[in-house]
């Protein structure tokens, strides 16, 4: 893989900007001499979860549009695609794709959202943290995919980038799944690595967009730069040093022990220079390799069990004591009035994280815990994978 990464100033998610932005970044790594007429591309965003687009935590529909404008020119066929938490199914996949922006995107450009929710197990004999890794089947109908993430300091895993967004492609819960046998930060880093090391007969490449990124405290950060390149390691090593983190706390440490990467020179700048980008109060954590993901072990145990379920509240059993609207930490549930003017909690699940403090806290026990219905759909592979891993 090439080391070359092509860096874009780019300050403001305008339209006319990013499009000729996207066209000299494919052109810097060679990416518009690759892609022919007539290849199926997926563009695999970054979709968490339901969020709007201003809150950063998602890719940028503008970004998207231009990715999928300059590929049309080139005149391929373009299928937006991500897994997003906890559930992958048709209709949640619906939500995020409209709560997100791509819907108006697809709809307004020659590209398709993808729906097909079929999953694929690839051997992994050299995997370091899995011999079997299960992707979105998608990736077995296209040519190529534009990994497209975003920049992220994450409270529990540190930096987040191109290689982190391939964790994307795991499906639904089986992600939580993940989550919960990775101790630390370099044990959830050589399972990206291992995705990585599953897909290397694949045409591949990366896309940051760190236009708006977050940094540690979920604050969002102009950082004005559109990355790409074909070495996801590459292109996240750039934007490490340009956040001013030591490559042997991060992934990058590991995928040059793994021969991914040279640690010594592990990127050529095309473009904006490095040094236009940095910011020397850009909020961090002090995290390395050895950071532990889960703070304590019946957390640690719980995590997953939490992460199959969602609280709900029956208006005519809720007290109206608002308790919970209190303690909910992302501002979720909100008090309403019904028809015989009673007080009840309702939660908003665009922002809502699964904490389950709500159910923990009703003094009632009002708030009950339901799993997810397309929980079932993954629960064979689940259970295959870990009798795999036993
Ligand atoms: S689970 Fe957590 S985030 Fe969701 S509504 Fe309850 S307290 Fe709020
Ligand atoms: S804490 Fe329980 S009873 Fe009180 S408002 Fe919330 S759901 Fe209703």
């Amino acid at each position: 893989m090439k080391n070359l990464v092509s860096l874009t100033y780019i300050d403001s998610y305008d339209n006319s900007k990013i499009k000729s932005a996207v066209e000299q970044a494919f052109s810097n790594i060679n990416l518009d001499s690759i892609i022919k007429p007539n290849m199926k591309v997926l563009l695999k965003v970054c979709l968490p979860g339901s969020m709007q687009p201003d809150s950063a935590e998602t890719s940028h529909p503008a970004i998207v549009q231009g990715v999928v404008d300059v590929l049309s020119d080139l005149g391929v066929n373009c299928i937006i695609a991500d897994s997003p938490y906890n559930k992958y199914t048709v209709s949640h996949l619906d939500s995020v794709y409209f709560d997100t922006g791509m819907l108006e995107v697809a709809n307004s450009s020659n590209c398709e959202l993808n729906h097909n929710l079929k999953i694929v197990n690839i051997n992994t004999p050299n995997g370091v943290k899995a011999k079997s890794i299960t992707l979105l089947d998608i990736i077995n109908d296209v040519d190529v995919i534009i990994n497209l993430g975003k920049i992220k300091i994450d409270e529990k895993l540190g930096y987040l980038g191109a290689s982190a967004n391939m964790f994307g492609l795991v499906p639904g819960e089986m992600k939580s799944l993940i989550l919960n046998r990775m101790n630390t930060i370099g044990d959830f880093n050589e399972y990206l690595i291992d995705i990585i090391d599953a897909l290397k007969d694949k045409l591949i490449f990366n896309i940051l967009d760190g236009v708006v990124a977050i940094e540690a405290g979920e604050t969002q950060r102009m950082l004005s730069c559109l990355a790409m390149s074909e070495n996801i390691f590459s292109l996240d090593a750039s934007i490490i040093n340009i956040l001013g983190l030591n490559y042997n706390n991060t992934i990058i440490k590991q995928a040059s022990d793994r021969e991914f990467i040279d640690i010594d020179n592990p990127f050529e700048i095309v473009g904006d220079e490095l040094d236009t980008f940095r910011l020397d109060d850009f909020a961090l954590y002090d995290y390395d390799l050895n950071t532990q993901i889960h703070k304590n072990i019946r957390q640690q145990k719980n995590y997953f069990r939490l992460n199959q379920q969602r609280p709900t509240i029956k208006p005519n059993r809720c007290k109206g004591c608002s308790v919970c609207s209190r303690i909910c930490p992302t501002n979720a549930i909100m008090m309403r009035y019904d028809k015989n003017g009673e007080l009840y909690a309702d939660i908003d699940y665009s922002k809502c994280i699964f904490c389950n403090k709500c159910f923990l806290g009703c003094p009632y026990m009002v708030v009950k815990l339901k799993t997810p219905l397309g929980f079932k759909k993954l629960h064979k592979t689940i259970n295959k994978y870990n009798e795999e891993e036993k």
